[in-house]
């Protein structure tokens, strides 16, 4: 069993699962729960709530904490689920960026690591990097190390789940055909699972973020790359071939910069994090007078998104300018999701979401604007609180959904 989408098929035994991992999910989101709560949250009978809760408690997997008052004031004895009953591991590879984090059963993050680096980096370096991050993240869990069920890996760009290879992540230098699942399971003797970073971000929001409540919703991953993760029905949007949500390579100006996909003009090479860097040090090698200048003290390649976020900060016009434009090019393509989708809610993650003003005014500016007004009316825009690990989040939770799924 690889992935849950795999196994969409319509037995008894697959409804049982299902019903189970709505329980465990509900009690993850909202516990401490009685059982009626607990059926009027997930929609199950009383005797199949029992039943489920039986064979969980049997598992050890949800314990009781005794009786508890309910809103109507009467005591019930509520449920939880057993936190330690097993960890895992999300390792989240991105353009400037390796994130590695322990977590356990309800998805609370215990050990976080992180590697910052430069583009460029190859890959056999960067493949170091993510054995050591695990390693030292194994280490530190050593007491353990039994429980961990699984690692997640997420990275941007595409891969063959069936392989377990990851055949290109377009912002990691000559990273081909890496058999990264193969490489971690025989380093960690862990069960591997592989996503993309956008869907997983999506992933997280759904479990623990701004999607927990909510069943339709898309998240824009707007760092150094961008796309999106589309949640219909609860259930993550993969695609024939795991690659949907590729809103980053949809063309916006014919006649702009060169993709990493090869393509002319695609959003992400011109209003991703990455892209705005390029153009601000272009634009400072021509004459262009910023704060940000003077902010890395006239080293035009160290210039990073975070520089430019800091000098809009300090009312620097030109950084509030290359925002802004981001912010409306970002827009008109969040119009068309909007009315293509008609989503009760867009979330913005990633290190642009968290820009500012500047940034967020005008994406939700020009998404209104280009969008049908009654559909746009619908729609809340609301920005991430999952922070930078909201990637990594997510794949560590796939393990644990995975683990659950077919106990
Ligand atoms: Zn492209």
């Amino acid at each position: 069993m690889e992935h849950l989408s795999e196994m969409m098929g319509g037995d008894q035994r697959f409804l049982k699962r299902i019903n189970r991992l709505k329980i465990l999910n509900t009690l993850r989101s909202k516990g401490p729960l009685s059982k009626t709560q607990l059926a009027r949250l997930s929609g199950l009978n009383n005797k199949t709530i029992t039943n489920i809760i039986e064979y969980l408690i049997k598992k050890g997997i949800v314990t009781s904490v005794g009786l508890l008052k309910t809103d109507e004031g009467r005591k019930k004895e509520h449920f939880k689920l057993n936190s330690d009953y097993c960890f895992s591991i999300g390792i989240d590879l991105g353009a400037s960026h390796i994130s590695a984090i322990l977590i356990n059963l309800e998805g609370k993050i215990l050990l976080k690591k992180t590697f910052n680096f430069r583009f460029g980096l190859k890959k056999d370096i960067v493949l170091e990097k993510i054995f050591a991050l695990a390693q030292s993240l194994i280490e530190e869990a050593k007491d353990k190390l039994e429980k961990i069920i699984g690692i997640g890996f997420t990275a941007p760009g595409f891969f063959d789940i069936k392989r377990g290879v990851w055949e290109e992540a377009v912002n990691i230098k000559d990273w081909k055909q890496v058999p990264i699942k193969k490489l971690l399971e025989e380093r960690f003797n862990k069960k591997v699972y592989l996503e993309d970073c956008s869907r997983s971000m999506a992933l997280g929001e759904l479990w623990y973020g701004k999607g927990k409540d909510i069943k339709d919703f898309i998240l824009l991953d707007l760092g150094q790359g961008i796309g999106c993760g589309i949640v219909i029905n609860g259930i993550l949007l993969e695609g024939k071939g795991l690659k949907a949500g590729e809103i980053g390579h949809l063309i916006i100006d014919e006649n702009g910069p060169v993709c990493t996909c090869g393509n002319r003009g695609c959003l992400e090479a011109c209003a991703s994090g990455r892209a705005l860097v390029s153009k601000v040090q272009e634009e400072i090698r021509k004459g262009q007078k910023t704060k940000i200048y003077d902010l890395v003290n006239g080293k035009v390649d160290e210039i990073t998104l975070q520089d430019v976020i800091e000098a809009a900060s300090l009312q620097d016009s030109f950084a509030i300018e290359v925002l802004e434009e981001a912010g409306h090019r970002i827009g008109r393509v969040v119009s068309f999701l909007i009315n293509i989708f008609n989503p009760p809610l867009i979330v913005l993650g990633g290190q642009l979401s968290i820009s500012g003003k500047h940034f967020t005014g005008s994406l939700i500016e020009t998404a209104r604007k280009y969008s049908m007004a009654k559909i746009f009316k619908e729609t809340e825009i609301k920005i991430s609180n999952l922070g930078p690990f909201g990637a990594a989040l997510g794949a560590a939770t796939i393990a644990i959904q995975e683990t659950l799924f077919t106990l």
